[in-house]
This record gives C-alpha cells, structure tokens and sequence, in this order.
C-alpha cells in the first residue's frame, strides 16, 4: 500500500511533534541527585548546601531537600529550623502540596523544602503507609520541571528517609572523607543503590564520589584518595574539597560559604564540583538524546 504525500506529511508532522515532546522532556526534567553516605559527618550537608548554591550561582535554577531531621542543610540556608510551619514532614505524611511547602530564600538564591526533630516521627509513620518508599518521588513529579537541579540531603543511615530520596534520584553523589575507615560500609551503601535500581528505579547510578576535608600532606589521606580511584575510577571527581574553616564557619551565619566567603579555597573547590557535575549531566543527556534519535 503506497501512501498518499499528504499521508506522508501528517507521518512526518506526528514523528516531529514527538520528537520536540520528547527533547522537551529530556530537556525540562530536573536531575535529581541524593547525597548519601550512611557515615556521619563526611561533609553531606556542607556537600548539599555548598553545591546547590554553586549551581544556583551558575543560573541553574535549584531546589535543596533537606532529608535529614537534625535540620543542617535548612539552618544553612538561612531558614530558622526551629520556626518551619510546613516542611518536608507535611510532604511525606500529610499528602501537603509540595508547592506550598517549598520555600523561595532570595538571600541564597535557591528554593528549600526544609526539615526538623519532627522529620524522626516520619520514619516510624511511613511505615504504616502502602507506597512509603514513594512518597517523595510522587511529590517531586510535580516541580520536577520547575528546577534544573534537585539535590537531597540524606540522613547518616541507610532508612525509610535515605530509600525514599534514592527512589527519587537518577543520580547518587558519594562525600567520602579520605581516612582509615571510609571505605567501611560503602557497600551496603552501593548494594542499596543496586536494589533500589533493580526494583523500582532503573534510572538510579552513582555520580560520583567527591573527596571532602581532604588534607593532602597527611599521608593516609593520599593513600584512601588513591585507594577510591583505584576502585572507583572516574566515578571519583576530580574537585578535591579540601578542609577549610571558612567552610566550617559558614553554616554559623545560616549561609553557604559562596554567600559567606566567595574567595575562600572552600568556594572555589564547591564551584569546580558544580562545574564537573554540570558538564556529566550535559553528557549524560546528550547521550540520551542520541540513543533516542
Ligand atoms: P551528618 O552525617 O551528621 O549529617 P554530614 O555528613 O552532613 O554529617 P557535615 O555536617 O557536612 O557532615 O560536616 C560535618 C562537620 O564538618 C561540620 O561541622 C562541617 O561544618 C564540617 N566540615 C564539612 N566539610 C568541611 C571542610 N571541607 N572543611 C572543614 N570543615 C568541614
Ligand atoms: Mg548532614
């Protein structure tokens, strides 16, 4: 059966029409990167706020999630943990309207869904709740296109909070401090990944693992540095954060250290992180276009 031309140009239209939808969708769609580390204090939060506002800086237009209820990353985003009448909480247990639970914090030019202590209840509520390992990915799907950017601040254990931003994000960044114990636990961090990849989220991988309060004249710092490349290749950033105290210092004063210290080796090092992360997610969704073409 031949086509008649004018058969053809509706074809042609159609195949266009899905094609413009399509890169649209690649295009709008915020990448969502969770910052996990079931480690405590490995730099996640700093990693978090330090990150988004280096983005935010670059005019990438960037929402923080703050998954964790001792409430750092909101109290570094000049946000009053203590004085929240909607957060994350109200997100997740409470069907709140995202929206209406974001807050726009002119100050450091990003958005925040902020947290505090009441987040803990939530980990016992989800789970007498069917899909609680959903929560936050079916309410991210309605700002998903509003942001470019979607980084979350994950608690320092692998739970119900931790799995409800992996479900959500197609991109895990690893802070790994360069010490003797680094490396403990990282599996069962990586075999979540994987499970959670298998099971409902085949979009998940690492983005990788960024050196945090690294101190190169201590010897056991370049040996686990050189340890991480080795194991992990270049899924190990390039940007090194090294220990800076201004960096320290800047949650002090609810701000990021861009907002604080701009000229500070701790900025410079968040912006090269932005930078790098940018240009894999630029390849990332080249890539994608050229195996959809
Ligand atoms: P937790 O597991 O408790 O959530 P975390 O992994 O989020 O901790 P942070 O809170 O970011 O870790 O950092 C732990 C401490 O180290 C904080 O006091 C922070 O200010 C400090 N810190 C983080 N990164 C640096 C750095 N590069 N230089 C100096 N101090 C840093
Ligand atoms: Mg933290």
């Amino acid at each position: 059966m031949s086509y008649s031309r004018a058969h053809k140009c509706v074809i042609l239209a159609q195949d266009f029409y899905l094609m413009i939808k399509d890169f649209k969708r690649t295009k709008l769609m915020a990448k969502i990167i969770a910052v996990a580390n079931q480690k405590g204090g490995v730099g996640k939060t700093t990693t978090t706020v330090n990150l988004t506002a280096s983005l935010a800086l670059v005019q990438k237009r960037a929402l923080l999630i703050d998954l964790d209820p001792q409430g750092n990353a909101t109290m570094g985003c000049y946000i009053d943990k203590h004085e929240l009448e909607l957060s994350v909480l109200d997100v997740l247990l409470a069907d709140a309207d995202i929206k209406d639970c974001i807050q726009k914090v002119e100050k450091i030019g990003f958005d925040v869904l902020p947290a505090n202590s009441d987040l803990t209840a939530a980990e016992v509520e989800l789970m007498n709740i069917e899909g609680r390992e959903l929560r936050l990915r079916n309410a991210l799907a309605q700002v998903a296109d509003d942001y470019d950017y979607i980084v979350i601040d994950c608690p320092p254990s692998l739970n119900m909070l931790t799995l409800n931003a992996l479900v959500s994000a197609n991109g895990v960044l690893i802070p790994m401090q360069c010490e003797y114990y680094a490396l403990e636990g990282l599996s069962s961090l990586i075999e979540t990944i994987d499970q959670v990849k298998s099971s409902v989220n085949p979009n998940l991988k690492i983005e990788g693992l960024v050196r945090t309060m690294y101190d190169p004249r201590n010897k056991l710092s370049t040996d686990v540095s050189a340890q991480l490349i080795e194991h992990f290749g270049d899924k190990v950033f390039n940007t090194v954060v090294p220990r800076n105290v201004r960096l320290a210092e800047a949650p002090s004063h609810g701000l990021p250290i861009i907002n604080y210290d701009r000229s500070s080796k701790g900025a410079l090092a968040y912006f090269s992180l932005a930078g790098e992360v940018v240009r894999r997610v630029r390849r990332e969704t080249k890539a994608k276009r050229t195996a959809a073409a």
